[in-house]
């Protein structure tokens, strides 16, 4: 459910919103009434087009940025195809989950829609249960663990970076540096941006 507010947010930035489907404007409106102080909504001010951003295959986003958020739609993905090592790679911020006794109301239908589909797929766990009801409830609760510093699935191969789920991987990461259809916040492009190909658009301006 997107606010009467926000709805007119979404129409005056066009740019950037104009190609968004109804589940992605869902999802940005549940982080924004989430976190209102933190989670900034790009206008289309604030937006750089990225028509042909190309992936040096660094790892450094996988290594620097801290919290790699997956979504439900990534939990229930990896139920599905019964990907239960990736599963147990998450954790729940549990500083986060207090905020779930604000959704009093909806917690009994997320648990009843976890467990039946945990029973339809023949998966007995706890973790994946509570994984799928809150990330089906709370945004930016859900993240992939680190080992040495990075990412847990990020690999070498070479000289390169390699994704060792990139099939699969989190939708965040499928995104980056993207925010919606082929646009990105300008605050991503700086001189110290940890990614080598921002940097480069930004010389390149
Ligand atoms: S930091 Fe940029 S160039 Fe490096 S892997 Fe990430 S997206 Fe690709
Ligand atoms: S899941 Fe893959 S693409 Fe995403 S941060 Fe980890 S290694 Fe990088």
């Amino acid at each position: 459910m997107v606010s009467e507010g926000l709805l007119r947010f979404f129409k005056d930035n066009p740019m950037v919103y104009g190609g968004a489907t109804r589940e992605e404007l869902e999802q940005l409106s549940r982080i924004h009434e989430l976190y209102p102080d933190s989670a900034r909504l790009l206008t289309d001010c604030m937006a750089v087009e990225l028509p042909f951003f190309r992936c040096l295959r660094c790892g450094q986003c996988c290594a620097i940025v801290r919290y790699i958020t997956v979504c439900h739609e990534d939990v229930k993905r990896w139920a599905f195809q019964g990907r239960l090592d990736i599963l147990d790679s998450l954790a729940i911020d549990e500083r986060r989950t207090p905020l779930l006794a604000l959704k009093k109301d909806e917690i009994k239908a997320a648990k009843a829609e976890a467990w039946a589909l945990l029973e339809s797929l023949g998966i007995c766990s706890l973790k994946v249960y509570r994984l799928l009801y809150v990330t089906r409830l709370l945004e930016c609760a859900v993240y992939v663990k680190r080992s040495n510093g990075a990412c847990v699935f990020l690999e070498e191969k070479g000289d390169m970076a390699a994704c060792s789920v990139h099939d699969t991987k989190p939708l965040v990461c499928k995104k980056f540096p993207y925010y919606i259809g082929k646009y990105t916040d300008s605050r991503l492009i700086k001189e110290d941006s940890f990614c080598p190909s921002l940097r480069a658009t930004k010389k390149k301006k």
